[in-house]
């Protein structure tokens, strides 16, 4: 089972002082700063996926790339552009179209030749066929008959067919080097075990899932269940966007062999509570923004509303307390009292004291053998700014990539 993490440029500068909060005169960006599978060692991931519109930027929203990167990863390629010919051969590099971006559209927004032109341009593994997402799922259309199914489903599913077939075609013409990977879309367990077959009669091997994100885990699972009847013995499935670590036995068992997530990362920064793994659990981070970097606060000092200097004295004490109580001279209610205080200032929306009491006192960051809290200890689970933020997003997927391990690991219940 291989997990791809989608790429968006997410890098750490390894000059970043911790107390001073200032990052080495001499950094270059591009030299420096660094991705996941060069701080965790091993790699936490068996590959990453780039995505053409975070490449290329769509509808005008922004790139993740600045030009001069776009520029260097179509000349080097992107093996070399990830620092992966550094590090042996091993991580695969997966290309796909970002069809959540379009998803609004009537029809994907590139033609198949410059989906193929990017993928042959970035040297990649494997290339993923442009496809149009359905949004819906409703398992009981399979007792009606298709009259019943929403036109639009019908369109786009044997559309992304027909992007497919036609995307096959063309990498055989071009003889391009990547290997294709069509998606199969559906909206119940026999429209997508439908699908599978049709793209498996066009010549494809490998097929990804895609729409599956926003389905319960046993509608996963019963797809997967009717997709395996029609799938060959020697096909591949991969999952596009689902991480359900406890179910990769079942998974693996209907012919998934790969899927993508960025959950892990994101959740670092992104979720309520689940923003730093363990094994077994996850725990809340202690929230001490910055006085100049958080928006909020800001705008209440420019209002008059917050006393800047007051604002900064009590962030001062959070990180001072903080970084005490680490090394055991100070109390959890006095760590806890200052963020208390902190909070109140800039008007928190939710009093986390009782989950920040839980992290304090399990102190998960001192037990964590990745390379992040081992060199930045404390740091890691204050949420605060990209330089802490980013690397308890890399810890979260060395700790994930342990867990999957441990779940395959596993016996099979079945066997
Ligand atoms: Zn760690």
């Amino acid at each position: 089972m291989q997990f791809y993490f989608p790429d968006s440029q997410d890098q750490v500068d390894p000059s970043f002082d911790f107390i001073k909060e200032q990052r080495s005169i001499y950094r270059v960006r591009q030299r420096d700063d660094r991705y996941a599978h060069e701080v965790i060692d091993p790699p936490p991931y068996d590959g990453l996926l780039i995505s053409k519109p975070i490449v290329d930027g769509l509808f005008g929203t922004t790139a993740k790339y600045t030009e001069a990167q776009r520029n260097r990863l179509y000349r080097q390629g992107a093996k070399r552009f990830f620092r992966l010919d550094q590090r042996g051969d091993y991580l695969k590099i997966m290309g796909d179209c970002g069809a959540f971006t379009y998803v609004r559209e009537d029809q994907p927004v590139y033609t198949v030749e410059e989906v193929l032109d990017f993928y042959d341009e970035c040297n990649l593994d494997l290339g993923i066929a442009m496809d149009h997402l359905i949004f819906g799922y409703d398992a009981e259309l399979d007792a009606k008959s298709a009259d019943d199914v929403p036109e639009e489903w019908k369109f786009r599913q044997s559309l992304t067919i027909e992007l497919a077939a036609e995307f096959l075609r063309l990498h055989r013409a071009r003889r391009c080097q990547f290997e294709p990977m069509a998606v199969a879309h559906g909206w119940s367990p026999l429209s997508y075990a439908r699908a599978v077959t049709q793209l498996q009669s066009i010549g494809y091997g490998r097929i990804a899932l895609g729409g599956m994100v926003p389905l319960k885990t046993p509608d996963i699972l019963k797809s997967l269940k009717e997709v395996s009847i029609a799938l060959d013995p020697t096909a591949q499935l991969h999952l596009l966007g689902i991480t359900r670590t406890a179910h990769v036995h079942d998974f693996a068992g209907f012919g998934v062999t790969s899927f993508d997530s960025t959950s892990p990362f994101r959740q670092a920064f992104k979720d309520e509570k689940d923003n730093y793994y363990t094994l077994d659990s996850s725990f809340v981070a202690l929230r001490i923004p910055q006085v100049d970097g958080n928006t909020r606060l800001r705008r209440q000092v420019t209002a008059g509303l917050v006393d800047q200097k007051l604002a900064r004295q009590l962030e001062r004490d959070c990180l001072s307390r903080l970084r005490n109580y680490d090394r055991g001279n100070e109390s959890v209610e006095s760590v806890l009292d200052a963020i208390c205080s902190y909070a109140e200032l800039f008007k928190a929306k939710k009093d986390w004291s009782a989950e920040y009491q839980r992290t304090l006192e399990a102190t998960p960051w001192k037990r964590c053998r990745c390379n992040v809290c081992r060199e930045i200890g404390v740091e890691v689970i204050i949420f605060r700014g990209a330089d802490r933020n980013r690397r308890r997003g890399f810890h979260n997927l060395a700790v994930f990539s342990e867990r999957l391990h441990r779940e395959l690991d596993r016996t099979d219940p079945r066997s």
